[in-house]
């Protein structure tokens, strides 16, 4: 039996692992290979990888967990998690053998469901973004687009605005109302009078986005648009206690409302918060929260 069992190789499970392996606890790490970043050609704003591939941050990471020896990490997905005996959970993996554990760390993340936007899915993570933190430097002084709700296009407007030479806000099926268009306008936007149609990646090396009007280049575009939701069903498997934002709730050592499970990265917040601060940083620093405080709940087995 494992001390812990991660389900999830992204920054959260990664790092809780090597909290885990440092303190000789043993640990299962499990990932499926589907990363909230996977077609991210170069993070940011991640201290010292600022611009690393997501996919060398990560295959160097399993490199430095490779010297402890109590740390296993597959490349397997698991299927079915429950609650066994007391403090004891099973975890069924996609080969057909289960796994069992006295803990578990769920860090499996969020899956973005993106609005229908013929040209949207190929541009994603590429050219095509949702976070100003993470993309908005490498557009500065180029024009880009905002694209779909008004609500989120105006607090992108407000974060990029300083950054960009222009932003134009394009509707999403339908046309902004009078009160959106001058909202959008007064935060600094130029805005379409018609939604668009399609976007596609530009000769120029940018992006062209299509409405019925005619054809704009831009650098890149920022979706408004768009959900997030779990990537796997363990939350509810465990029947584990949800947040409005779609997220699990934890304290703040990451502990859920089933004792021995604890989750890390976007996939969970502290209530105070009104979403997941979903970064490589903060899912890293989620995951070592939660390793220690299964060490410190392991202390004396
Ligand atoms: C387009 C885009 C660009 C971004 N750019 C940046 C950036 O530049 N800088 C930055 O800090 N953040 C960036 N982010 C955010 C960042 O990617 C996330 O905050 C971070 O990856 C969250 O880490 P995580 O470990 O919680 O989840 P993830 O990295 O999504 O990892 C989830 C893990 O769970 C595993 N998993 C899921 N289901 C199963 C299962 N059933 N069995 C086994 N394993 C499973 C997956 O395989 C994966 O290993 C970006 C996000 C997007 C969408």
């Amino acid at each position: 039996m494992h001390d812990v069992i991660i389900i999830g190789g992204g920054p959260a499970g990664l790092q809780a692992a090597l909290t885990l392996g440092r303190m000789h606890r043993s640990a299962l790490l499990l990932d499926s290979g589907e990363y909230r970043n996977g077609t991210v050609l170069h993070m940011h704003n991640v201290i010292a990888n600022d611009g690393t591939p997501p996919s060398v941050f990560r295959e160097t990471a399993r490199a430095q967990l490779s010297e402890y020896a109590g740390i296993e990490v597959r490349s397997l997905a698991a299927e079915h998690v429950s609650a066994e005996a007391e403090g004891q959970f099973a975890v069924r993996l996609a080969d057909g053998t289960t796994a069992i554990a006295r803990r578990l760390i769920l860090a499996t993340g969020m899956a973005d469901d993106l609005p229908d936007v013929p040209g949207l899915g190929a541009l994603w993570g590429v050219k095509a973004f949702s976070c100003p933190f993470c993309d908005g430097h490498e557009h500065a002084d180029k024009p880009i687009a905002v694209l779909g709700a008004a609500e989120r296009a105006g607090h992108l407007l407000g974060l990029l605005g300083r950054i960009a030479s222009s932003i134009t806000a394009f509707p999403i099926g339908t046309t902004y109302t009078d009160d959106e268009r001058r909202a959008l306008e007064v935060a600094g936007a130029r805005v379409s009078d018609s939604p668009v149609r399609e976007v596609a990646d530009a000769a120029s090396g940018g992006v062209s986005v299509v409405t019925d009007d005619g054809t704009s280049e831009v650098a890149g575009v920022f979706v408004a648009s768009g959900t997030l939701r779990q990537r796997a069903p363990f939350a509810e498997q465990l029947g584990l206690r949800m947040l409005p934002s779609g997220a699990v709730e934890i304290d703040d050592f990451g502990r859920t409302s089933v004792l021995g499970v604890s989750a890390a990265g976007d996939l969970a917040h502290r209530a105070a918060l009104p979403g997941p601060m979903a970064s490589v940083i903060a899912a890293a620093a989620a995951g070592q929260l939660a390793a220690v405080g299964m060490v410190q709940s392991l202390m004396g087995s």
